[in-house]
């Protein structure tokens, strides 16, 4: 059996039935309930676990999480997945620990994720053993063109494709959850993640794309200059105990061809036009983002 499929066999009992709850047993190339709902493995290492099938929003298509792909491998946000990494390495102190990215998308993140903790430096030789050997990394995304995209290569990751209101995953089940630059849903983080889980939620910071906001706000006087992720922390302490919070922040030099991909890849620019944005006069762009650690209240 290839390993891309053997890797959900093994780990069945983690995933539940996504129309009627139950466990999920192998069956075959597929994952089973007890009623009989039968969810087939692609080949490429990826397992649909949808209710029923989601109706693809038009942006987030196959060409928009090609191009954040190619963009985001350029490790345009390395420094914040180094400090995901950092704080996910130390909490590696129990055997066979789990960790669910929710959100992944095209899975570029998850991937650099998963290499940077196996990458980590770790106070002993079995430590950095255990790190390797045991960390299993799960990954859902609603979307399934990015899901198909983020399980090209062979890596180990789970990729599977699912609802964020009603994750396919078993109470109690998860040591670590997290949420890179995505929608939370803080109910269904509690349930998944073990007593004393962690959840690491990153979410931007407040000089997060400044340059593009204000070359924004310049052409269209409607739109802020400056925000704040004030909404997102207040969620954040209202469901969580935060544990402690890292702020990672560079301000990177991006070539024309980069801007493009960023153009295209950015909720900003959404319902902007993007000709009344002057390219030639933006050159750096500061990526910085918060990184959360909490426990579920
Ligand atoms: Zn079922």
């Amino acid at each position: 059996m290839k390993a891309s499929i053997e890797k959900f066999l093994d780990s069945a009992q983690t995933f539940r039935c996504p129309i009627c709850g139950s466990g999920l047993h192998p069956a075959g190339r597929s994952l089973q309930c007890p009623r009989n709902h039968t969810f087939d493995i692609a080949a490429k290492g990826s397992v649909a676990l949808l209710r029923s099938r989601h109706t693809q929003d038009g942006l987030y298509n196959q060409p928009f999480f090609e191009n954040r792909s190619a963009l985001l491998s350029t490790g345009l946000y390395d420094h914040i997945v180094r400090e995901v990494a950092h704080d996910v390495s130390l909490l590696l102190d129990s055997p066979a620990s789990s960790l669910l990215d929710v959100g992944c998308g095209d899975g570029t993140l998850t991937k650099r994720l998963q290499n940077l903790i196996a990458s980590a430096p770790v106070d002993s030789p079995q430590q950095q053993d255990q790190a390797l050997h045991e960390l299993t990394v799960f990954a859902c995304d609603i979307s399934q063109p990015a899901i198909s995209i983020a399980a090209r290569g062979n890596s180990s990751i789970r990729w599977f494709i699912a609802d964020l209101a009603k994750l396919p995953i078993a109470d109690s089940s998860m040591d670590i959850v997290t949420d890179i630059f995505s929608p939370a849903n803080y109910e269904e983080f509690k349930r998944v993640l073990r007593p004393q889980g962690k959840l690491i939620k990153v979410v931007p910071g407040k000089h997060h794309l400044m340059e593009l906001r204000r070359a924004i706000a310049d052409s269209h006087a409607a739109l802020p200059k400056d925000y704040s992720n004030d909404d997102v922390m207040q969620g954040i302490e209202q469901h969580c105990t935060i544990q402690h919070s890292t702020l990672a922040s560079a301000t990177l030099h991006l070539d024309n061809a980069q801007w493009r991909q960023f153009l295209a890849m950015t909720p900003l620019m959404f319902h902007v036009d993007k000709s009344s944005i002057d390219l030639d006069s933006l050159r750096n762009l500061t990526i910085e983002a918060q990184i959360v650690q909490a426990t579920m209240k």
